[in-house]
């Protein structure tokens, strides 16, 4: 598709969220692709296809297994829908694991946003639970195949988005005080690793430090005429855009791709939840 026949502008009243920072964050081209031009799932990004499909499928249906035990439906009752082989070993998983929520108030797939320069951010979380004295644990489900870094988990837009997002607009979730970044963590925690989860606690210098990235970042895309294509072409083999950019028409594997390369999947998983919610 040639350069001058896509939109460059951002559709009214557009709310940024980690998704859509991250797709930016990963190819320009791509976040013009998806959010510009509203091209939406165009070519399959890994192959096998069917069975990437119904992965992510299954993960759709283990985010709503445990947001319903989680609001008080009995596991008994939820335990006959975890009925493929992921779902059964997930969802084992999830039932055998103590997340140490005593006391807590669990909030399910809540959504907050806030005003960020001349734009709007939002978060949508799997959990927040909220304990006394200022603490609030942001829990988000993976169900990847393998387990990423912990860096590479930290460097990603959802851990700044996230946590940032809490401090700023989480405020009713508090009393009407808002949250110490101090007395927030988020953590990953991995259907297939349930032991291992990954955790960040936070601070306030990181606080300002991502609130400052988010806010260029925003108006960088605001602002920005020209949405080049990535130079680093193994995001292309995941990425479903490839035939507008002619980066190839064979989608990668799932068994070939890297840690690095999670993101054109996961962020079509994560729009889908956002949509949803
Ligand atoms: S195919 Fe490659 S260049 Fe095109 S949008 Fe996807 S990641 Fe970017």
């Amino acid at each position: 598709m040639p350069d001058g026949t896509l939109k460059t502008g951002l559709p009214p009243a557009f709310t940024f969220s980690q998704s859509s920072l991250q797709d930016y964050t990963d190819c320009a081209r791509r976040f013009q692709l998806r959010y510009m031009g509203q091209l939406h799932w165009p070519a399959v990004e890994t192959e096998p296809v069917l069975e990437n499909e119904h992965r992510r499928q299954e993960g759709q249906v283990f985010h709503r297994l445990v947001q319903q035990h989680l609001i008080g439906l009995p596991a008994e009752r939820l335990t006959p829908l975890a009925n493929t082989a992921n779902l059964s070993h997930w969802w084992n998983n999830y039932l055998q694991t103590n997340f140490k929520m005593e006391g807590a108030k669990k909030i399910t797939e809540l959504t907050l946003s806030a005003p960020i320069g001349g734009n709007r951010l939002m978060a949508k979380y799997d959990l927040v639970a909220t304990l006394p004295g200022g603490r609030a644990l942001i829990y988000d489900w993976k169900t990847y195949q393998k387990r990423p870094r912990d860096e590479w988990m930290a460097a990603r837009l959802q851990t700044r988005v996230y946590r940032a997002m809490l401090v700023v607009a989480g405020a009713y979730l508090n009393g009407g005080k808002p949250y110490e970044a101090e007395g927030i963590e988020m953590i990953y925690w991995f259907a297939n690793t349930p032991s291992d989860p990954a955790r960040f606690p936070y601070d306030t210098t990181h606080f300002k430090s991502d609130w400052q990235t988010l806010t260029g970042l925003i108006q960088q895309i605001s602002n920005h005429q020209h949405f080049p294509l990535t130079d680093d072409d193994k995001k292309c083999a995941y990425c479903p855009y490839r035939s507008y950019c002619n980066r190839g028409i064979q989608a990668g594997s799932a068994e070939g791709m890297e840690e690095t390369l999670f993101n054109g999947i996961d962020s079509t998983f994560e729009q889908i939840a956002e949509i949803e919610y």
